[in-house]
């Protein structure tokens, strides 16, 4: 059920995307008709200069946005087909100052400048969307204009030339677009949280880190992050990304150990090689070699996918999901990787013209999120349906070893008690006598010992039957158990004997039990089975430890020679030694 919903879930948002996607986009038209780029390495020429050197034609993609560098782009833009109104829109927003000249006679130097840029202040920004802006009044069939840009970013420039109704569309579209990317990555990160917390899987977590991070990169490349980073330091937004950019792969190889190691490939230790590339990448950033930190971690990011999918291609173990499954996911997980990394550096276009990276980052985003996603879900399902069971069996084990306790418990009892009046057998009685006279014996205390049998029984069996006399048994055995103290010993050692050992009982003491029971069992009148009311009485030898040296044998003999005694003397009565 839990599986048919989430899937069900799923589907909803890529149809939900694919629609947004769908929806047709106002034919946004570009009005640029030729761009042309100069690299001023220095920083140090002006537009004079500039307007009279030689420029390199360009694509669409006007930079290759590679550092420290001013480039100079000469945009020839025509005029829109309504209006004369034309948005110049600039991305990404990383951008440290964007100027536009436009030749305007009249003016001082005859250059009209405007200046834009995340670190300063600008009119024409669009602001429903992310991209720099400017807007340029074009009444002449066609116009020149240069844009001098100024940048340590590390990600590529683009600028389109659009009319203001097209350009708040698409801004409005790319917005939209982007926010329900950003929602289902988002979504992800939560639904790996709430799952670690439940499930503590390790790959679980490590996914939710490593979402978390390319989210943030997401957004750092996208421009979102700018407007939050203060303008004191004005590297530390492109600085910020270019460590989100080193550190997601990273965080991609530690989550795919993690769930690799469930089906321990041979070569799983060779992935904690690419994690030595990590440091190099973050002193290449320190020395200023930023270029070069994020070709490692391009290479990284390809090497790293691929890796996987050799790994996932020679796992030993069969796990849930499936080996097959393992195996399309990373595969599939590292044609996105391949394509994303040809698409941030402008070897294909495959996805989108505009702002590349960050298509590619949003795109490559969900469809990793979605795989690893579904991945981990049936992985949770499996372990959770394990624990179930095994909270079965343990059960069951639990309850087998209770019933196997009760039985040797059973086993004990029954060792130790004599089965028709629950008293202990002749055995137990004479070991636990034993030990209390050898306590006695050392502290010196008092102990009675109590012959007891009774009168006649064997004319109960000849009269009543024998079940009457295992009745009168019984029904003797409890009125003298009754009649004795918890801790004083008693036992049934005979046919219609028994015996008690009275714990710190001198001979005063124990005479005045053994009256009590003699008249107790006298006095009482005993039901038998068929109703028949009857009485019977005791005959009792009574004997107590003297000097230290007693054994029990000893015992025993004299309190039955007293009870022999009680027999000559007529029964119903209680002999002493
Ligand atoms: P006395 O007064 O001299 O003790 O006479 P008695 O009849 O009690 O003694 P005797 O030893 O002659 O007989 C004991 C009888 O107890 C013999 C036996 O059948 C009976 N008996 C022994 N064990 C059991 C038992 O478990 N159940 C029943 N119903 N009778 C038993
Ligand atoms: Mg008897
Ligand atoms: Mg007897």
């Amino acid at each position: 059920m839990a599986n048919n919903g989430f899937f069900k879930r799923l589907i909803a948002f890529l149809v939900l995307i694919t629609g947004v996607l769908l929806v047709p986009a106002a034919a946004a038209q570009d009005l640029i008709v030729s761009r042309a780029m100069l690299e001023d390495k220095d920083g140090t020429l002006t537009i004079r200069q500039v307007s009279s050197r030689e420029f390199s034609p360009m694509e669409s993609t006007l930079s290759e946005g590679y550092s420290n560098s001013v480039y100079w782009l000469r945009l020839q833009v025509r005029a829109p087909s309504t209006g004369n109104a034309v948005v110049l829109h600039i991305g990404p927003t990383l951008l440290d100052e964007v100027r536009l000249y436009e030749s305007a006679t009249g003016s001082p130097k005859e250059w009209l400048t405007r200046v834009t840029g995340d670190r300063y202040a600008y009119e024409d920004r669009d602001r429903n969307d992310i991209a720099l802006g400017f807007v340029v009044n074009v009444t002449s069939p066609e116009k020149t204009l240069y844009l001098r840009i100024k940048t340590t970013s590390a990600y590529q420039v683009t600028v389109e030339g659009l009319e203001p109704q097209q350009a708040s569309q698409k801004a409005g579209q790319s917005t939209l677009i982007r926010n329900i990317f950003i929602g289902l990555m988002l979504w992800a990160l939560v639904w790996a949280i709430d799952h670690y917390i439940v499930g503590r899987e390790a790959a679980v977590g490590l996914f939710a880190v490593y979402q978390g991070i390319y989210i943030l990169y997401g957004l750092s490349v996208t421009g979102n992050l700018a407007p939050f980073v203060p303008y004191d330091f004005p590297q530390l937004a492109d600085w910020l990304s270019n460590i989100l950019a080193c550190t997601a792969p990273f965080m991609f190889l530690l989550f795919s150990r993690a769930l690799l190691k469930l089906y321990s490939p041979p070569g799983l230790r060779g992935l904690t090689v690419f994690f030595l590339a990590f440091p190099v990448q973050m002193a290449a950033m320190a020395l200023g070699y930023t270029m070069m930190a994020l070709g490692i971690g391009a290479a990284i990011t390809l090497a790293g996918a691929w890796y996987c999918v050799a790994l996932a291609f020679t796992a030993r173990r069969e796990q849930v999901p499936s080996r097959r499954l393992l195996q399309a996911m990373y595969v599939m997980l590292a044609v996105v990787a391949t394509l994303f990394v040809l698409t941030d550096f402008g070897w294909t276009t495959l996805i989108g013209t505009t702002s590349k990276s960050a298509w590619a980052m949003l795109f490559g985003g969900i469809i990793n999120s979605s795989l690893i996603c579904t991945m981990l879900y049936m992985r949770l399902r499996q372990l959770r349906r394990d624990a179930q069971q095994s909270t079965l069996s343990l059960a069951l084990s639990q309850q087998a070893l209770e019933i196997e306790r009760a039985h040797k418990k059973q086993a004990e009892t029954h060792a130790r008690t004599d089965y028709l009046t629950g008293l202990f057998n002749r055995r137990h009685f004479v070991e636990r006598v034993e030990s209390e006279l050898a306590r006695a014996i050392q502290r010196h205390e008092p102990l009675s010992l109590l012959m007891i049998d009774i009168d006649h029984f064997k004319a109960v069996n000849d009269t009543w039957g024998h079940s009457a006399g295992d009745a009168v048994l019984q029904h003797v055995a409890h009125l003298i158990r009754d009649t004795l103290r918890e801790h004083d010993i008693l036992g049934r050692i005979g046919g219609e004997e028994f015996a008690a050992a009275l714990v710190c009982a001198d001979k005063e003491h124990a005479l005045a039990v053994a009256q009590r029971i003699r008249s107790t069992v006298e006095n009482a009148v005993i039901s038998l089975p068929k109703g028949q009311p009857i009485q019977v009485t005791l005959s009792l030898g009574l004997t107590q430890l003297q000097g230290q040296d007693a054994t029990l044998d000893d015992l025993l003999h004299k309190a039955d020679e007293a009870l022999y005694r009680a027999k000559q003397s007529g029964r119903n009565i209680i002999m002493t030694t």
